[in-house]
C-alpha cells in the first residue's frame, strides 16, 4: 500500500502472508478504507514468498513425523518476522506479535481494545498445516484464534481482527459514541435497532422509541440488551451479573 500517505507514527498493521494481494480487501472499504487513504492507520502486507528459497522460492516442507500437508519453515518465516519487527518496540503490549491459529486464545472485543491501544501489530497468516513450532517459541509469538473452526489461511482472520481493532482508534468512526454503546462494550449484546418506515409489513416500531422520552428509551434499550444477553449468551450474562454485584 505504498501509494498511500501515512501520518507519522500512525497505527500500523504488518501482515506476513503468502497472499499480499488479499490486502487491504474489505479493510479498503467504507470507514476503515477511508481512514487508510487518509493515513490514519497503515497496512503493510509482507510477502512471505520473497523470503523463500531456490528458483521456486519455497517456503514450506513436509511435516516431521509424516502425515498430510505442508508446514511453513521456521528459518524462512523467521526472516520475515525479523524484518517486520525491525525498529518496532520489543514490549509485546506496545506491539503484539501474533500468529493466527485455531489453537490460539479466542479473539474478543477485549483483544481488539488492547491492540487498538498499542502502537501497531504484526500478524502472521499461516497456510497449509501451519508453521514450525520452533519459530513460535523462539520469537515469543502469541497465538490468537478467530473462532472454533478451521480456515484455509489466516488472511480472513487477520482482516476480521484488524477491522475490529482499527475501528476503535480515534477518528476512524464518524460518531465516536457508537463504539461505547454497541455489543460487548458494556458486557451486553446490543438492543434491537429500528428505522423508517414506521410501519412495514404491518409491523410497527416499539412505541417507546418514537415517544421522544430519552429516559424511557434508555431504559427500554437497557432492558432489551439484558433480555437478549440472558437468552442468547448465558456465558456473557453470568459475567455481567458478577460484575454488577
Ligand atoms: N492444521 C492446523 C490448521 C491449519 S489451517 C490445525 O489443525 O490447527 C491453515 C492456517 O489458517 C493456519 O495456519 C492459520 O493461520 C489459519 N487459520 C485457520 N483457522 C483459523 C482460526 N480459527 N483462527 C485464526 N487463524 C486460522
Amino acid at each position: 500500500m505504498a501509494d498511500r500517505p501515512a501520518l507519522k507514527g500512525a497505527w500500523t498493521a504488518k501482515v506476513i502472508t503468502l497472499f499480499p494481494e488479499a490486502f487491504p480487501g474489505t479493510l479498503g472499504l467504507s470507514l476503515t478504507g477511508k481512514a487508510l487513504d487518509q493515513g490514519l492507520w497503515r497496512l503493510d502486507p509482507i510477502d512471505l514468498r520473497l523470503f523463500g528459497e531456490g528458483k521456486h522460492r519455497n517456503v514450506d516442507d513436509t511435516p516431521a513425523g509424516g502425515g498430510a500437508g505442508m508446514v511453513l519453515r521456521a528459518d524462512i518465516l523467521s526472516r520475515a518476522i525479523r524484518m517486520a519487527m525491525q525498529g518496532r518496540p520489543d514490549d509485546r503490549a506496545r506491539w503484539p506479535l501474533v500468529y493466527l491459529s485455531p489453537r490460539g486464545k479466542p479473539f474478543t472485543q477485549t483483544t481488539a481494545r488492547k491492540w487498538a491501544a498499542a502502537d501497531g501489530v504484526t500478524l502472521i497468516c499461516g497456510r497449509f498445516e501451519g508453521v514450525d513450532q520452533r519459530v513460535l517459541d523462539h520469537h515469543r509469538i502469541e497465538e490468537v484464534s478467530l473462532g472454533d473452526f478451521v480456515l484455509t489461511g489466516g488472511e480472513i482472520a487477520a482482516q476480521a481482527m484488524l477491522d475490529a481493532s482499527v475501528r476503535l482508534r480515534p477518528g476512524i468512526l464518524g460518531n465516536a459514541a457508537s463504539t461505547e454503546e454497541e455489543s460487548f462494550s458494556n458486557g451486553l449484546l446490543e438492543h434491537p435497532q429500528y428505522t423508517r418506515p414506521a410501519t412495514w409489513q404491518g409491523l410497527t416500531i416499539p412505541e417507546v422509541l418514537t415517544s421522544g422520552d430519552h429516559g424511557k428509551v434508555a431504559a427500554w434499550r437497557q432492558d432489551e440488551a439484558e433480555r437478549l444477553t440472558r437468552e442468547r449468551r448465558p456465558d456473557l450474562w453470568e459475567a455481567y451479573e458478577k460484575l454488577r454485584k
